[in-house]
C-alpha cells in the first residue's frame, strides 16, 4: 500500500476509531498494524509483511481465510438473496442449517433460535431458561450459576453471569445477582497442594451444596465446556463437566454449554461436550459456525423447554425476543458451506495428528526458565509467563509482559494475543505440522528476545 494513504488511513483511525478492549490511549501511542488481506492461516499488512493469525482472529477462523468455497457461497447467496426479516418469514440458508445443526450437534437439541453474536446467544438461553420456569409457575428460579473466570460475552446479561474482574467487576452495578462457584482450574488447586481429582470433587462438592440450599431459585447452570477461555485458557477435566450434568439433572436446574468459543473442533471433537458425553439443555454457538467469516450465533433447546413457550396464541407465552439480523440469510448460508466443507474434507479426522502434535510439541516450554504451567487441547494450547516459577509468581502487572510479547511477536510474524502473562495459540484447523513447527520456533525467539526462555 502507498505509504501516504497508509499513513493516512492509521491517522483516522487514531482520530475516528474506538477500538475494544483497547485502553485508547495507550493505543495511540503505537503504530498499529493495518491489516489488509487474509488468506489461509496468514494475515498480510499493508507493508506486505506476513504473520501467521496463532488466534484464528479472535477464535473464529476455522478452515483458513479467504476460503475459496466460503467466498463461493457468499457470492450465490448474495446473487440470490442478501437479507429478509425472520419473523413471519423463513428462507432456505435458515432451514436447512437448523436442519443440520439438530442433526449434528449434542443428542436432545432439537430447536435452533438464531441471533448474530455469542454474547447474545447467551443471553438468550438465559432468558429462555428463566421464561421456561415462569411458565412452568416457577418464578422464583430465577437466578444462574457460573465459574469463577468464566467469561460469556459483554452485553449486560452474560456480564451478569461472568466471572473475570478485570472485565466486569466495573458494571457490578448493572448486573443481576448470580451465584459464582469455585473454577476446577487444575493448576490453581495445584497450587494449594490439591490434586486435579481432589479439586473436581471439591467443586463439585460445593455446587451440591449451593443446589441443595438454593435450587427452588436456580434456573440454570452456564459454562463454558472444558475450556474457560477468556478467562485465562483455563483447561479442566470433563469429569467436572460430567458431575455438573448430573447435579443438574437431579436438582432440575438447565445445563447452558456455552460453546461459542470451543465449538467446531477447536477441542479436537466438533463439539467440547462431547469429550463428556453429555448433552445441555440449552447450548450457545457462534464463532466457528460460519467458519469465523460472518456474524451469526444460534442458541439450540430441547423440546422440553421449547414446548413450554409453544401454545394457541397467547402472547405471555411467546418467546420475545428477536434482531434486525436474525437468521441473516449470507450468514446462513456461509454456516451451511462451512459444515460441508467439516463434512467433505473430514476435518475432525483430519486435525488428530495436528493437534497431537501440538499437545506433544508445546510442553517443551516448560523447560524454559520463565515459564510454567502448560497445558492445552486440541488445537488450544497455552502456558503462563513466571517472575519466579518455583514459587508461581507472576511479573508485576505494570510490566506488561504479556503486551511485550505481543509487540514482540509481530517483529518475528507472529499475530499473539496474550491474556495478561498466558500466551496461548488457538490455530485454525487447516494448520499443518510444519506451520506448528513454525510458529513453535518463532513464540521461542520472542521467549528468548524477551529474556523469558
Ligand atoms: N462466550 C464465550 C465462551 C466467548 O469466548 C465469547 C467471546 N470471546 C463470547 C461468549 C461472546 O461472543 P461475542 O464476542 O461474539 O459476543
Amino acid at each position: 500500500m502507498d505509504i501516504q494513504l497508509k499513513n493516512k488511513l492509521l491517522k483516522n483511525d487514531r482520530d475516528y476509531v474506538w477500538h475494544p478492549f483497547t485502553q485508547m490511549k495507550d493505543y495511540e501511542k503505537q503504530d498499529h498494524v493495518l491489516i489488509e488481506k487474509a488468506e489461509g492461516i496468514y494475515l498480510y499488512d499493508a507493508d506486505g509483511s506476513k504473520y501467521y493469525d496463532t488466534v484464528s482472529s479472535w477464535w473464529v477462523n476455522i478452515h483458513g481465510h479467504s476460503h475459496p468455497r466460503i467466498r463461493a457461497a457468499i457470492d450465490k447467496q448474495m446473487s440470490e438473496m442478501d437479507h429478509v426479516m425472520f419473523s413471519g418469514f423463513t428462507h432456505r440458508p435458515a432451514i436447512e442449517l437448523s436442519e443440520k445443526l439438530v442433526e449434528i450437534t449434542p443428542e436432545g437439541l432439537n430447536k435452533v433460535f438464531f441471533s448474530d453474536n455469542g454474547s447474545t446467544a447467551v443471553e438468550v438461553a438465559l432468558k429462555m431458561s428463566f421464561q421456561y420456569w415462569l411458565h412452568l409457575g416457577k418464578k422464583e428460579k430465577n437466578k444462574f450459576v457460573f465459574l469463577d473466570n468464566s467469561y460469556h460475552g459483554d452485553t449486560i446479561g452474560a456480564v451478569s453471569v461472568g466471572g473475570v474482574e478485570l472485565f466486569h467487576s466495573v458494571f457490578k452495578p448493572l448486573l443481576f445477582d448470580s451465584y459464582k462457584v469455585s473454577s476446577p482450574n487444575p493448576f490453581a488447586w495445584q497450587q494449594k497442594g490439591v490434586s486435579e481429582d481432589e479439586a473436581v470433587s471439591k467443586c463439585l462438592d460445593e455446587v451440591r451444596s449451593l443446589f441443595e440450599e438454593k435450587a427452588e431459585e436456580i434456573a440454570g447452570f452456564v459454562i463454558e465446556p472444558l475450556v474457560q477461555a477468556a478467562g485465562g485458557m483455563i483447561v479442566y477435566p470433563s469429569s467436572y463437566l460430567i458431575g455438573i450434568r448430573e447435579l443438574c439433572d437431579e436438582f432440575d436446574i438447565h445445563l447452558i454449554a456455552d460453546e461459542v468459543a470451543v465449538g467446531f473442533g477447536r477441542t479436537g471433537k466438533l463439539f467440547a461436550c462431547e469429550h463428556a458425553g453429555i448433552s445441555p439443555d440449552l447450548m450457545c454457538l457462534s464463532k466457528g459456525l460460519t467458519a469465523g467469516v460472518m456474524p451469526l450465533s444460534v442458541t439450540l433447546s430441547t423440546l422440553k423447554i421449547f414446548d413450554a413457550f409453544y401454545d394457541e396464541y397467547e402472547t405471555f407465552k411467546t418467546f420475545f425476543h428477536g434482531h434486525s439480523f436474525t437468521g441473516n440469510p449470507l450468514a446462513c448460508a456461509v454456516a451451511l458451506e462451512n459444515l460441508k466443507i467439516f463434512e467433505d474434507n473430514k476435518v475432525i479426522e483430519m486435525i488428530q495428528p495436528t493437534s497431537k502434535y501440538l499437545q506433544q510439541r508445546f510442553p517443551e516450554f516448560s523447560d524454559l526458565k520463565h515459564i510454567g504451567n502448560v497445558r492445552g487441547i486440541g488445537m488450544i494450547a497455552a502456558m503462563d509467563i513466571f517472575e519466579d516459577k518455583a514459587k508461581g509468581l507472576n511479573y508485576a502487572t505494570n510490566k506488561r509482559t504479556g503486551y511485550q510479547v505481543y509487540l514482540t511477536g509481530l517483529k518475528h510474524g507472529l499475530i499473539m494475543r496474550p491474556l495478561g502473562d498466558t500466551i496461548y495459540v488457538w490455530l485454525p484447523l487447516c494448520t499443518t505440522i510444519d506451520d506448528i513447527d513454525q510458529i513453535l520456533y518463532k513464540i521461542n525467539n520472542v521467549l528468548i528476545d524477551l529474556e523469558l526462555a
